[in-house]
Parts: C-alpha cells; structure tokens; sequence
C-alpha cells in the first residue's frame, strides 16, 4: 500500500484511498460477508431475489477524522450504520430475539 494508515480490515483488493497525504478522496473498505436473506421478506415480497445480501466495513478518506460505518447491500437498497450505534442495534435485536425465542 502507501503512506496512508489503513485500518486493519481494510482489504488492499477493495481499498480506494487516493495515494496521497493528506488522504483526501475514496473509502477504506472491509472484505464483504455474505448475508442470507432468502427467508426475509417485507410487505412488497422477498427483500433480496437473489437472496443473497452483504455487509462490509467503510470509512471515507478525508483531511478530518470520519466515522467507520456497517454498511449493509440487497440489490437496489444500500444502508449505512455508524459502526457504534450498529454495535448497539445488534445487541438491542439480539436480546429481542433471545426473548422471542424463549417461549
Ligand atoms: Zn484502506
């Protein structure tokens, strides 16, 4: 890589960081991870038709610090959590899960 810090998810396959100090232009990106989504559904049908989802890590190159973000793909629909707050929905979904399923 170059000069520029890289967090260590960050893939150099998929890094788009412009090679100059200070960074200024591109994303820091982890390697995606496959989500299985042929089971979800909303009120418009199935969320993926392929049925296959991802998720990676991100973090814009700028001059000034910027958030790391979870960012989340189906075909057509992108979202992007600020990776703190993904850490608590993560773990506010995982206990109402837990509770739903102790019954
Ligand atoms: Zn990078």
């Amino acid at each position: 890589m170059n000069g520029i810090d890289h967090p260590t998810w960050c893939s150099p396959r998929l890094c788009t960081v412009v090679d100059t100090l200070p960074a200024d232009g591109g994303e820091h990106r982890s390697e995606p991870i496959n989500i299985d989504l042929r089971l979800v559904v909303t009120d418009r049908g199935r969320l993926s038709p392929s049925g296959i989802g991802s998720a990676y890590i991100t973090q814009a190159a700028c001059p000034w610090p910027t958030n790391t973000f979870l960012r989340l793909e189906v075909p057509g629909n992108e979202t992007s959590i600020p990776l703190v707050q993904a850490a608590e929905i993560l773990a506010q979904l995982n206990d109402l899960i837990h509770e739903g399923t102790q019954s």
